[in-house]
């Protein structure tokens, strides 16, 4: 069949009955439609047909709904997955409290079975007892005390009412005052003498008044509820006939038997009583003395000197340059030590102990000889020089000696007790080892510091030029600590008298080696 020209037509607007390729979706017009075309307007009548623009139209609305559905899942998704993500966070935050709280749980649990573990294997009897210090007098054991009552500030204290009751003396005083007296003392007094012998402690203070003289102590005086704690200096300073004894937590004290008791049978003590009696001045020079400055002329094995002092110290001159020479070369080092019996006979108070010391002592030959030396740097402008130690115990050093370490030992807990013995013994001494309980060594400087600094002062540089003159010497030379073992101490002088401090002085040498070639001649 040939196209007429109204087909033609037709097929114009329906591309000849073939559908176009996108139009196989269009509703009511299908190929029943396209026939209904090539059959006429009856069937078009019958199924109303869409125009184009209708047909776009339902198109565009067909896309904007599927568009619109389309963001409101999108929107949905969305929405799904927000719900979603707070939903985890609030889990994780409920799960990480739970870590919590079960970590500080389980950190709770472990130390406490730590604590446990530790305290069944550390803390036994014997770890209590090395916090507690043990008192005895006499041998008998008296009290026991906690470190914080006994020990404070690198300072061992002890209750003075014990020592009171094991020595009979009796207290009196207030609070603000504890005062102790010796009763045997106040019963002398009806003799008339009016002397007694007591001491008082100012509470809070770190001094005791002695018969009527003040002594400086290492530490301040205690009350600990109606005993009074004094530290424990008091007994190796001020009293006389009591020994002192310091071993790792013990203190002993006891007094001391008469040796020359010669009654078997019985155990006789000597008077304990205290060091200071009195406040007895050294001899010194008149102000207005009409001597003129002495001039000494010495010098034996040829070797002729003269010496000028700014003062007469003729009175002194025993003393500095002593008649028995060779009875002050006493050495005393790690090698060669002294007993803790050893105590000089002779013990004078040394004038110019430094205030708010207690009052030091030495031998009377050094005592004086000091004296005199001290006079004449006066003179030369040097007035400040104070003595900050001289003799002291075998138990003070022993005291002195322990609580370094244990100071050592406190700054370093790594080290060991040996290590930090040799640490101290750089520069302090053991009992039985040091100078002082000789009682011909000092320890001299214009303050109370025991600086090396004290070398660059003009005192030093005063005494390194006379002070053999009145029979010290350096003894503990920069240049010989490989001899001495002690290290350079500028204010550590030593007695030997002035025969055996020239030559020392001359020649330059350690007492050690003074010594040693004095042994070989
Ligand atoms: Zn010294």
């Amino acid at each position: 069949m040939q196209n007429t020209p109204r087909q033609r037509q037709n097929g114009q607007r329906t591309t000849n009955g073939r559908q176009p390729a996108n139009s196989s979706s269009r509703p009511n017009n299908g190929n029943r439609a396209n026939n209904a075309y090539a059959g006429g307007q009856r069937s078009d009548l019958r199924r109303p047909r869409m125009t184009e623009e209708e047909y776009r139209a339902y198109q565009a609305r067909q896309r904007a709904y599927a568009e619109s559905r389309r963001r409101e899942e999108q929107v949905e998704k969305m929405r799904q997955k927000q719900a979603k993500k707070k939903q985890r966070a609030r889990d994780r935050q409920i799960f990480l409290g739970r870590l919590a709280v079960f970590g500080v749980v389980f950190a709770i649990i472990v130390l406490l079975v730590c604590g446990l573990i530790w305290i069944l294997f550390n803390h036994t009897p014997d770890a209590v007892e090395e916090t507690k210090i043990t008192y005895t007098y006499g041998g008998a054991q008296v009290r026991k005390a906690d470190f914080e009552t006994a020990y404070e500030n690198g300072v061992y204290y002890f209750c003075f009412n014990d020592l009171a009751a094991y020595l009979g003396m009796a207290e009196t005083g207030s609070a603000a005052e504890r005062r102790f007296l010796f009763k045997e003392s106040a019963a002398d007094d009806s003799d008339g003498t009016g002397e007694e012998e007591y001491v008082s402690f100012p509470t809070g203070e770190n001094t005791a008044v002695v018969n009527g003289q003040e002594v400086h102590l290492d530490g301040t005086n205690k009350l600990v509820g109606e005993e009074v704690w004094i530290s424990i200096d008091f007994i190796s300073d001020v009293m006389e006939n009591i020994s002192l004894k310091t071993d790792k937590n013990t203190v002993s004290i006891a007094k001391i038997a008469d040796p020359d008791n010669t009654d078997t049978s019985t155990l006789q003590y000597l008077d304990a009583s205290f060091r200071l009696k009195s406040n007895e001045p050294l001899e010194t020079v008149d102000e207005g003395s009409s001597y003129l400055p002495g001039q000494i002329t010495g010098g034996e094995d040829g070797e002729e000197y003269t010496i000028e002092f700014v003062n007469d110290l003729s009175a002194y001159e025993e003393y500095m340059n002593p008649a028995d020479r060779d009875s002050y070369l006493m050495l005393v080092n790690t090698k060669n030590t002294l007993t803790s019996s050893y105590e000089p006979t002779d013990l004078m108070d040394v004038a110019a102990t430094a205030s708010g010391r207690s009052m030091q002592t030495l031998r009377e030959y050094p005592c004086k000889a000091l004296e005199a030396l001290l006079l004449e740097m006066a003179s030369a402008g040097f007035t400040t020089m104070q003595v900050n130690s001289g003799f002291r115990t075998y138990n003070y050093q022993a005291i002195l000696f322990e609580t370094y370490t244990n100071n050592e030992m406190t700054a370093d807990p790594n080290l060991s007790r040996e290590q930090a013995e040799q640490i101290v013994l750089t520069y302090s001494t053991r009992p039985g080892t040091s100078e002082h309980q000789t009682g011909l060594a000092v320890d001299m400087a214009t303050d109370a510091s025991f600086s090396t600094d004290f070398q660059f002062s003009d005192e030093y540089e005063w005494l390194m030029e006379n002070a053999w003159k009145f029979g010290f010497v350096l003894r503990f030379p920069a240049d010989k600590t490989h001899l001495t073992t002690i290290s350079f101490e500028p204010w550590h002088w030593r007695y030997v008298g002035r025969y055996h401090a020239k030559k020392i002085h001359d020649s330059g040498v350690c007492l050690e080696e003074y010594i040693a070639a004095l042994s070989v001649e």
